[in-house]
């Protein structure tokens, strides 16, 4: 299939955290963008943030992406699409809150594109590292051949009863699940093929619509309350982490998913590495000293990271390369200094 050099290119919830940072990079780098979100209150900002690109920017409403048909308009005249909308938070009580806007969601973008995408050559889809590991006893570092059936299993098993991010987590695999499905059962019909990255924890500044902390997205709300509002215990700080990426290292990636031809047909983990949250700590004390020092016995070096990622896919098919722990930290900092936030 060939790679989308420059053209129209759809993004699919636009105004989220991570997608405002793929909208500006497919910008900045010459493609024409259509952004989706749900209601016109959600595109002002988006229109504001990204009026100096003139008409290369256009955002457009779809009120429900679990409808059939919902995309259709949107898809005939893009060369790729970039679909992020999902519904990404431990609050949903019953597990459909997320799954079914997950799943149909994605299925509703390939059907769309498989009937009135003429022009589509790729499909970019947000997937998630919560559709790759299976939490285990003991340190182990997971591929792209690894997959959250788990999740499935036990939320099928307890419903609502079940873990809340083990909900989130059984709808991203299950969503990525059905993107696979929906290319595998319509192989030679398509006239385009199917990336998907597969992201951590994803930490950055935002240029999002945000009025206050609380209503960050769910993974910088962690990282602000985690580094500035003491939000987790000193133990806590020194023994719990995951992975990460610097949004804009991912936004990145989801351009170079569209550039590269050798990107079509695979799942791609992108991570930077392993943390502990008093990584960040740390680095946040040598930009904002007033910052509480959390755990001083903590030694990076002799951290157990239970979750590692083999990136060598993403090394050798979009030469990403990452931000470190210290840029992105002060870039945060920066940001939560210049909203009033700290
Ligand atoms: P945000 O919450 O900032 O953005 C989520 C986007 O999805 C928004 O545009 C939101 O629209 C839309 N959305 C949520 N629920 C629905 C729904 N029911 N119907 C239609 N649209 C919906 O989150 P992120 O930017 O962090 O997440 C974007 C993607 O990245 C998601 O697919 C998420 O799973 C994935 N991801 C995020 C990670 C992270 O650490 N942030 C890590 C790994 C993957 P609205 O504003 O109208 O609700």
């Amino acid at each position: 299939m060939v790679a989308v050099q420059q053209g129209k290119v759809l993004v699919t919830g636009a105004n989220g955290f991570i997608a405002m940072w793929v909208v500006k990079q497919l910008l900045d780098q010459g493609y024409v963008v259509r952004g989706t979100v749900r209601s016109e209150s959600k595109a002002k900002h988006l229109r504001d943030v990204f009026s100096h690109y003139g008409d290369k920017f256009e955002v457009v409403i779809v009120e429900d992406i679990t409808k059939l048909g919902a995309f259709d308009e949107y898809v005939k005249d893009v060369d790729a699409i970039e679909h992020t909308a999902s519904p990404f938070h431990f609050k949903a009580n019953d597990p459909d809150e997320l799954i079914v806007p997950a799943v149909q969601g994605t299925t509703r973008i390939l059907e769309s594109a498989l009937a009135h995408g003429k022009n589509v050559k790729r499909v970019v889809i947000t997937s998630s590292v919560a559709a790759v590991i299976v939490v285990q006893s003991t340190p182990r570092t997971y591929t792209e051949a690894d997959w959250n059936d788990g999740a499935i299993q036990l939320v099928r098993e307890e419903g609502a009863k079940a873990p809340n991010p083990m909900k989130y987590r059984a709808s991203k695999t299950l969503a990525e699940r059905a993107a696979w499905e929906f290319v595998e059962k319509n192989k030679g019909k398509l006239g385009w093929d199917l990336a998907v990255v597969n992201p951590p924890y994803v930490f950055g500044p935002a240029i999002h619509e945000v009025g206050a902390p609380e209503t960050l997205n769910e993974s910088m709300y962690d990282w602000f309350h985690t580094v500035f509002k003491g939000s987790k215990t000193k133990e806590q700080l020194s023994s719990t982490g995951a992975c990460w990426i610097d949004v804009r290292d991912l936004a990145e990636a989801h351009v170079l998913a569209i550039k590269k031809q050798e990107a079509g047909g695979e799942r791609i983990i992108v991570s930077q590495g392993a943390f502990k949250w008093q990584d960040f700590i740390s680095s946040a004390q040598r930009f904002y000293p007033t910052v509480s020092p959390g755990d001083e016995t903590y030694d990076p070096a002799k951290a157990t990271h239970m979750v590692q990622y083999d990136t060598s896919k993403a090394a050798k098919l979009l030469g990403i390369k990452y931000r470190s722990i210290e840029e992105s930290t002060k870039d945060m900092v920066e940001d939560f200094k210049a909203r009033g936030w700290i």
